[in-house]
């Protein structure tokens, strides 16, 4: 079956849930410290640049029957350039169930400007598109064709600053981000003391806890701020250093060896976490795939990790059907990520859903569909009304 015809179009996804929130959502009141936050004038000046206007880029690719696939990533305007200039002119005509063949070509028409960043996430757009295509066209959900279900249903973790609001839902393991970074200094070590002792007292010792520094640390304030905070049992520290920062994560490593390490949703295609497999520089890689170069790129990820005896939970994870896949199918894949739209505190997880036919965590667990493809119940109206 050939590919007829690649749509690529620009949207948003902006659930608007019935239920009024019991109270706000406090992740404006502990804003997550990014890397540019060093620069403080940039917030007060209004320049930030988490205002930019890059829309979601989506494809829908259609075979010669008409059936078609629906993928979706980030970062809209150069990424959509990408699809549109190199992709589509060179995978048109193709045979649409070959995806690794597919991928392979994507991957090879960017190195020229670098098949990591921005070219993944064009890489996974398409690539989404293509195994929801191949499951509809064999009538079989996504996990099947990647050779699962592996597990009986998804352990999952809510990511936030709600801790109350998601032990109500039921989550047995939560993820705090860090407010403070090594600029707020030895205060901010403080603070941020603080918010993880007044956290662990709310969920109790039973409620595994983690912490996201957003690659906003340096290797000298992830040792000390690990070592302020071993006594409150930390599952794992994520994504401390910036992801290039190679000898940063061997010396990090080195230094708190009895710390539980994970990072890589700003790791790209399946190089990079061979890189550090081989090294052993983390021990559970956070691969996104809407970002990591989409369903064939996350595999062979899992694939090296399980060689690795290194364990995979994927970025957000559980945010969207590709990632509900993939871990449901993956042995390498332990738990699941809800992070982004976790509903404020009293609304129903079933009223953020972005895109229907997207399975709801319940109780902690989560089932993905077992419709074909990804299960995503959507149609060419609906596309419509989420294009911008
Ligand atoms: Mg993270």
């Amino acid at each position: 079956m050939k590919i007829k015809e690649i749509r690529v179009v620009e949207i948003e996804l902006n659930p608007q849930p019935t239920t009024k929130p019991r109270t706000p959502i406090k992740t404006k009141e502990y804003r997550l410290n990014r890397p540019i936050d060093m620069y403080s004038t940039l917030w007060e000046e209004g320049r930030h640049i988490s205002s930019s206007n890059w829309k979601r880029p989506a494809v829908i690719v259609t075979a010669e029957d008409g059936t078609w696939g629906f993928g979706l990533s980030l970062y809209g305007g150069p990424v959509c350039r990408i699809i549109e200039d190199h992709f589509v002119p060179n995978l048109l005509g193709e045979n649409c169930m070959a995806t690794e063949k597919l991928w392979d070509i994507m991957v090879r028409l960017s190195t020229a400007f670098g098949a990591t960043g921005l070219s993944s996430y064009a890489i996974s757009v398409v690539d989404c598109a293509l195994w929801d295509l191949k499951g509809k066209l064999l009538n079989k959900p996504v996990y099947e064709l990647l050779g699962g279900p592996q597990k009986d249903k998804i352990f999952c973790y809510a990511s936030g600053f709600d801790q109350e609001w998601y032990m109500e839902l039921g989550f047995k393991a939560t993820k705090l981000f860090t407010p403070y970074g090594p600029e707020h200094g030895l205060d901010g070590i403080h603070k941020l003391e603080e918010l993880v002792s007044n956290t662990r007292e709310l969920i109790g010792d039973n409620i595994e806890l983690m912490l996201d520094a957003w690659t906003n640390f340096d290797v000298e304030h992830t040792v000390r701020v690990c070592e302020k905070l071993r006594p409150y049992g930390l599952k794992w520290m994520e994504d401390y250093i910036s992801a290039d920062d190679t000898v940063g994560y061997q010396t990090i490593r080195e230094r708190i060896p009895w710390q539980t390490l994970a990072t890589g949703e700003h790791w790209y295609l399946p190089t990079a976490f061979a890189n550090a497999a081989g090294q052993r520089l983390v021990d559970i890689f956070q691969p996104d795939v809407l970002w990591c170069g989409g369903i064939t790129s996350a595999q062979k990820i899992c694939h090296i990790a399980e060689a690795h005896g290194i364990s995979v939970i994927a970025h957000g994870g559980m945010n969207y059907p590709y990632g509900q896949h993939l871990s449901y199918a993956m042995p390498a894949i332990t738990w699941g990520e809800r992070s982004e739209g976790v509903s404020s505190p009293g609304v129903p997880l079933e009223e953020m859903v972005k895109i229907p036919g997207t399975s709801v965590i319940k109780d902690g667990y989560l089932v993905p569909s077992d419709a074909p493809g990804f299960g995503l119940e959507i149609d060419e109206n609906w596309i419509e009304s989420v294009m911008v």
